[in-house]
């Protein structure tokens, strides 16, 4: 049994102390957040995605299945639903804030695990090893120590060689929405709700449980006249007059249970477990989750990545259980060979849908990146049995090179993506100036 100190009870910290307490090592969860409130709310301050939409993928809920069934099974009793593609099984449609709830309760009842409240300031080390954490001055003692801090978690900067990373290129706003008693449902076009790509921003409808949907408008970063629509009776206009949009957030069929919440600074990371010479700086000590990995969450990848991440070390523990150096180095080389290639695939196709957002045709002197090749599986189908196990991420995105010279062919001839029909950005802009608060003078 080793005494394992976890910091960050997001998905991440949440699911490894639970998979961890049930073979056996004593865990202590440490959180500055001290969980929902005794009415079900949770703010969840420093975790800014909290309320905002997530597509809940099949490859978490086939982690679930195979390490935490009782979770998997509580989460649908909690009222996720599970979303099914010609009879195959492509995820949950679920907040947030229903997936953290099921997976802490799991966690906070499993009876190995410890839950902490409290700051960790540093991770401690004795004689060249992680020995704890300092926990808002105080000390706890651990063997191994997990940083699952997230994408804004600065514990143990030092440890590690600095990150790699690129900006995605786009910000949204969202907001959630309920439906009215006996209201039915709006317009869908894809497994998770309605996904549409007009001239200059994108806007999609995520289905939740409970009867909610969360509504996001997407636009690239650098494009701040549309910026304006995070002001709440702007947006209100906006999605009023977007097709599919104005039909989930009419008030007469739904009535919005959020602020309009903004997605700014969304950027790709990667950082690994090694320091800057190539080796573990301070063996027992593991990074894991969005600490090692962020991606696009346009593309709502990150729990997937962390929770196979997570999949990953447990079981490598579990096989080096008295040498957790050889473990650690073992799930660099996971990260490395089945992570990182998502972190790169946004690296170049983050860029080109920025592109194809701005208006601007498909270069076909540089390469096709994973955007243009799934596109060109809508001109031609029979791309669909190459791209399709790679959207589901069932297959890394070096799979799509089996179907480059394909969709070559495809836009040779001329074909483009082309946007829905709808109002475009320079209308919204319109709109915007329209009904944009005057700022009352200080
Ligand atoms: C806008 C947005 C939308 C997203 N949409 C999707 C989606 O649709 N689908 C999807 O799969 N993924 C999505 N993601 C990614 C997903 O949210 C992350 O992958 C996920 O939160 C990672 O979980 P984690 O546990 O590693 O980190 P987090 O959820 O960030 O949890 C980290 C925890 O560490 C705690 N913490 C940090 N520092 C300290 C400290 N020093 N002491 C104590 N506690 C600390 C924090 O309070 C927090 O609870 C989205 C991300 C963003 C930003």
């Amino acid at each position: 049994m080793t005494r394992v100190a976890i910091v960050g009870a997001g998905p991440t910290g949440l699911f490894t102390a639970t998979v961890l307490a049930r073979r056996g090592h004593r865990v202590t969860l440490v959180d500055r957040d001290p969980g929902p409130a005794a009415d079900g709310s949770w703010a969840r301050r420093g975790v800014m995605q909290f309320h905002h939409p997530h597509g809940i993928r099949q490859p978490i809920v086939d982690v679930l299945g195979t390490d935490l069934p009782d979770v998997g099974a509580a989460l649908v009793a909690a009222g996720a639903e599970p979303i099914l593609v010609k009879g195959h099984p492509a995820g949950l449609r679920s907040r947030r804030i229903t997936f953290e709830r099921v997976l802490r309760a799991a966690a906070v009842t499993e009876p190995g695990v410890t839950v902490v409240t409290g700051h960790a300031d540093e991770v401690l080390s004795d004689r060249g090893r992680a020995a704890g954490v300092r926990i808002d001055g105080a000390v706890l003692e651990a063997d191994l120590v997990i940083n699952a801090s997230g994408r804004s978690g600065r514990l143990a900067e030092g440890l590690r060689a600095p990150e790699t990373s690129g900006d995605c290129g786009v910000s949204y706003v969202s907001r959630q929405y309920q439906l009215l008693p006996g209201a039915q449902p709006g317009p869908s076009s894809s497994p998770v709700g309605l996904i549409s790509r007009f001239a200059g921003y994108l806007g999609v409808v995520f289905v939740q449980d409970a009867a909610t949907v969360s509504v996001s408008l997407t636009r690239r970063d650098t494009d701040e006249e549309l910026a304006d629509w995070r002001f709440p009776e702007v947006y209100e206009a906006v999605v009023r007059v977007v097709p599919g949009l104005a039909e989930w957030t009419d008030p007469a069929r739904s009535r919005p249970i959020t602020r309009v919440l903004p997605g700014v600074h969304l950027r790709n990371t990667y950082r690994g477990q090694l320091d800057e010479r190539g080796r573990v700086a301070l063996p027992g000590l593991i990074h894991l989750g969005d600490v090692v990995c962020t991606t696009n969450p346009t593309a709502g990848r990150g729990i997937a990545t962390s929770l196979s991440q997570a999949q990953s070390l447990t079981g490598l523990l579990a096989e080096h259980p008295s040498d957790v150096l050889a473990a650690t180095l073992a799930f660099d080389d996971y990260c490395t060979t089945s992570i990182k290639p998502w972190f790169d695939d946004h690296q170049t196709s983050d860029p080109a849908a920025v592109r194809l957002l701005a208006g601007e045709k498909i270069d076909l002197t540089r390469p096709l990146t994973s955007v243009h090749i799934t596109a060109a599986a809508d001109a031609n189908p029979q791309l669909a049995p190459i791209v399709a196990p790679y959207l589901g991420m069932n297959a890394l995105p070096s799979s799509l090179a089996a179907a480059e010279p394909a969709a070559r062919q495809v836009y040779a001839t001329g074909w483009h993506p082309a946007p829905l029909p709808g109002p475009t950005r320079e209308d919204l802009i319109t709109l915007i100036h329209q009904t944009k608060p005057t700022p009352t003078p200080a």
